[in-house]
């Protein structure tokens, strides 16, 4: 089935051997038929929810993730395209975008009429990890990465995550959808293949929970939208802002966390990654690749990062919560990592040691 998207970019639906879905994303007219000829492997099942009482936060306990492949060498890479003498993840020869339901999924589809029950201390029961775990290939390029992507390319991975975020947060049951890529060794990647994953998960995750908290307080006391308000006084300020184009504003934030953390907002904005309209999508692409090179720009050397994006939840907050994408570095110089201490871990009180405007100053000077 060919599904037309926004940006020339056409959608195509296939199934794996084992019954989970692919999906091809192209900007150039092609029919995508490869069959995954893979013996069929039965899935694991399901893991499930249990909540940690001391906090009332949901834990997902998914044991069969345990025997997952470990930064396996190119030859063996699962999300490079198939040959005739290997076949991969991806049955095609050659793709551009390609996003399919992972293997071994920590969050998984349940049985039907799931629902999150009610927490209730000790007594609260343990459901099934309802949800859905997908990977999100870049480029069928093993040994690129997102900022070295043509900008078509780009695109094309934009309109994959919204593609699936429109159809992720039509599930029952969905509470919040997660595009998110970790690059880098140093943050627990395990395949090399530029890609990234989709979270979509059946609770509110506690950050976006703490986010949706501060967002409703500050509706309520002056009738404004948070982000919109943070936006303007990066504006204003000036000092933190590392790239800007008409649709877009890249800063580091006020209160950075980390060595290296850059937000990417839209400045006309939106509560989700689906509502993103035509020249917010055609915009994205240019800032998007700026900001990632001038990462890796700062020391020379391909950053480990993790890129986020923050949106509001499926079913709440729609009013208040605003898209945006956070990526922050855990190096703060070639060769030193910042790892997170009894503070940051235990407490969840972060120490920067780099004031974020030094930081904003220098990603702006980095050459492009
Ligand atoms: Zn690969």
């Amino acid at each position: 089935m060919k599904q037309q998207l926004p940006g020339g970019i056409t959608r195509q639906n296939l199934k794996l051997s084992d019954g989970r879905d692919i999906y091809y994303y192209d900007n150039k007219e092609i029919e995508r038929s490869a069959v995954d000829k893979r013996a069929e492997k039965a899935q694991p099942g399901i893991g499930h929810l249990r909540l940690d009482q001391l906090v009332n936060e949901w834990v997902v306990v998914a044991s069969h993730r345990q025997h997952r492949v470990f930064l396996p060498p190119k030859e063996l890479c699962p999300l490079c395209a198939s040959t005739k003498e290997k076949q991969t993840e991806i049955p095609d020869s050659d793709y551009e975008v390609a996003v399919f339901t992972n293997r071994a999924p920590a969050l998984t589809s349940p049985e039907a009429n799931w629902k999150l029950p009610q927490i209730n201390g000790l007594d609260t029961p343990n459901p099934d990890a309802a949800g859905a775990c997908e990977v999100v290939c870049y480029t069928s390029d093993h040994g690129t990465s997102f900022a070295k992507l043509p900008l078509s390319q780009i695109r094309a991975v934009l309109e994959a995550w919204k593609n699936r975020d429109d159809e992720l947060s039509k599930l029952t049951y969905i509470e919040h959808v997660f595009p998110f890529e970790n690059r880098g060794e140093e943050v627990g990647v395990t395949i090399s293949h530029p890609h990234g994953q989709i979270y979509a998960y059946s609770f509110i995750p506690p950050r976006v929970e703490k986010m949706l908290s501060a967002a409703k307080d500050y509706l309520k006391k002056t009738g404004r939208v948070l982000l919109d308000d943070l936006v303007q006084r990066e504006i204003k300020d000036e000092k933190r802002v590392i790239a800007q184009n008409s649709e877009w504003i890249a800063y580091v934030p006020f209160a950075a966390r980390y060595p290296f953390e850059i937000h990417l907002s839209p400045l006309r904005s939106v509560a989700r990654m689906s509502q993103l309209d035509e020249k917010q999508s055609e915009a994205f692409p240019a800032i998007a690749k700026e900001i990632l090179t001038r990462l890796d720009g700062v020391f020379g050397i391909e950053m480990a990062y993790i890129a986020s994006w923050y949106q509001s939840p499926v079913n709440v907050g729609s009013d208040c919560m605003r898209l945006h994408w956070q990526i922050v570095s855990v190096r703060r110089q070639p060769g030193k990592l910042k790892y997170l201490s009894g503070s940051e871990s235990a407490m969840g009180a972060f120490i920067m040691d780099l004031e974020p405007e030094q930081s904003a100053d220098q990603l702006r000077q980095v050459k492009i």
